[in-house]
């Protein structure tokens, strides 16, 4: 596990059910490892919705004794957890965003980025609308209260085709859910079925695990699918037809629980595929195989697997430490990476290792881990990643850093192998990441290695494009995620 990248945001909702609020905690709880920033709850008694967001992890914000989770019982929720990828970690861009227009009550979930987020803010603003957040969420809470869209024969889905990006989006109106997809599906959303008949719908399916729910299918790119009192229906918003997907193939190699189903495959068994392709590509002289924990495990499997190397766990990580590539700012990060991975010398002394990790971002952290391996005693240390040199930024909704900071750039293997102090060094190559994959090819976003951006974007556009707002709050933002 590479320590200095952020993913983007977990969403969770479930219709008419007794326990709602319980079961939407739950689902959140199993969602945490998409965002620690923020947590919220909106739910709905069929009249009026009610919303509680704070800072922090899932079991602080709704912390036992505080009665929030009674507070809030209706049989409609939706959740939220996030990490900031435009707009920054601020208590008021934490989300569901609760509002109200015209027409009742709307709160908001989103899971994505939205690349003309800054452009139709400075159009609204324009024209008098206030603001009360950096997020690019709040934005499609005034599209939706535009008399000219209201107006629409699907006013929702005249809405969706205004927004350009990535976007995963859970809408609780007062007598339902409307759960979106942006047309190229970067981002997944999964539908699921409660024992007792309720309809869910969740970024991965391992929150359907968490309340013995089945899943049922994906919502496809483009579709809009409804919870209410007739149970679940279907339409699709996109003009002009489908187009070839673009699923985020990172989703399946970092992002995504090991246990979730996402894009029709199982995530650890996509990355123990890696893991083997890996082997066949960079097979190395070794003695044993340990992963980076816990995201280059599965990887390590196939490569052990594969290779017929020896698995072992040369790194311990300790379950104490939140997930720290989400913990705002470089120095934190770092302390948080020194606690969380210890090194059993038992295991590495006098051994030469392959050591596999899912990706690098700066590889500052694995260079630490290199080091500390090292004076642990191995004797060789051979680096193995299970995707290709990230070389450029993500704009559909995961916060790597610039393209400067980047490791693989302007760097050749070479140089690689130099600056992380390692003995040798591979990388999967994009042919054979695809090849792992179940979906045809070109179904894949693969823009951070290939630099190619299915959905266009402004190279301009960072994280911050927002922050230019400069929005000032009172916030209770915590000194830790406990
Ligand atoms: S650029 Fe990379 S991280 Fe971003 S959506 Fe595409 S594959 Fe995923």
């Amino acid at each position: 596990m590479s320590f200095d990248k952020k993913e983007e945001c977990g969403l969770f909702g479930i219709f008419g059910d007794d326990e709602a609020v319980q079961k939407t905690y739950f689902g959140l709880h199993s969602l945490q490892h998409r965002g620690q920033e923020s947590a919220g709850i909106a739910s709905s008694n069929g009249d009026v919705i009610q919303c509680y967001t704070g800072m922090g992890m899932v079991r602080r914000v709704f912390r036992r004794g505080s009665g929030l989770l009674s507070k809030l019982a209706n049989p409609t929720a939706i959740g939220h957890v996030r990490y900031s990828t435009t707009g920054s970690s601020r208590a008021c861009n934490s989300q569901p965003f609760l509002t109200e227009y015209s027409r009742g009550q709307v709160a908001v979930a989103h899971n994505g980025n939205l690349i003309n987020a800054s452009l139709l803010r400075d159009e609204y603003e324009a024209y008098g609308s206030i603001f009360k957040s950096t997020s690019d969420t709040e934005i499609i809470t005034h599209l939706i209260a535009k008399p000219t869209h209201i107006s629409k024969p699907d006013p929702l889905g005249h809405v969706l085709n205004h927004l350009q990006g990535a976007y995963c989006l859970l809408f609780l109106f007062a007598d339902r859910i409307e759960a979106a997809r942006d047309p190229y599906g970067v981002r997944p959303l999964c539908i699921g079925q409660t024992q007792n008949g309720s309809y869910v719908v969740a970024s991965e399916t391992c929150a359907f695990d968490a309340i013995k729910a089945e899943f049922i299918r994906e919502v496809e790119p483009g579709e809009i699918v409804t919870l209410d009192k007739n149970g679940l229906s279907s339409r699709f918003f996109v003009k002009g037809g489908t187009v070839t997907p673009s699923h985020c193939t990172f989703e399946h190699i970092y992002f995504a629980k090991q246990s979730s189903t996402i894009f029709g495959e199982n995530v650890h068994e996509f990355r123990k595929k890696l893991g083997r392709q890996l082997a066949k590509e960079h097979p190395a002289e070794a003695d044993l195989v340990i992963p980076v924990p816990d995201s280059g495990m599965s990887a390590a499997i196939g490569f052990s697997e594969q290779s017929k190397l020896p698995f072992d766990m040369g790194l311990i990580r300790s379950h104490y430490v939140g997930r720290t590539f989400i913990s705002p700012g470089q120095d934190l990060r770092q302390f948080e990476v020194k606690l969380k991975l210890t090194v059993v010398k038992e295991v590495v002394d006098g051994k030469r290792v392959v050591v596999v990790d899912d990706s690098i971002v700066r590889g500052t952290t694995i260079r630490g881990k290199i080091r500390a391996l090292r004076e642990a005693g191995a004797k060789e240390i051979h680096m193995r990643v299970s995707c290709p040199p990230l070389r450029h930024p993500c704009f559909y909704g995961v916060d790597f850093p610039t393209k400067e900071e980047l490791l693989a750039n302007n760097r050749n293997l070479e140089q690689i192998k130099e600056f992380l102090e390692a003995d040798s060094i591979g990388y999967t190559s994009l042919e054979g990441l695809l090849s792992c994959a179940s979906l045809p090819a070109e179904h894949y976003c693969t823009a951070c290695w290939s630099g190619k951006y299915r959905i266009p974007v402004d190279i301009a556009l960072n994280k911050f494009a927002m922050e230019h707002y400069q929005l000032q709050m009172f916030e209770d933002w915590p000194e830790t995620n406990e």
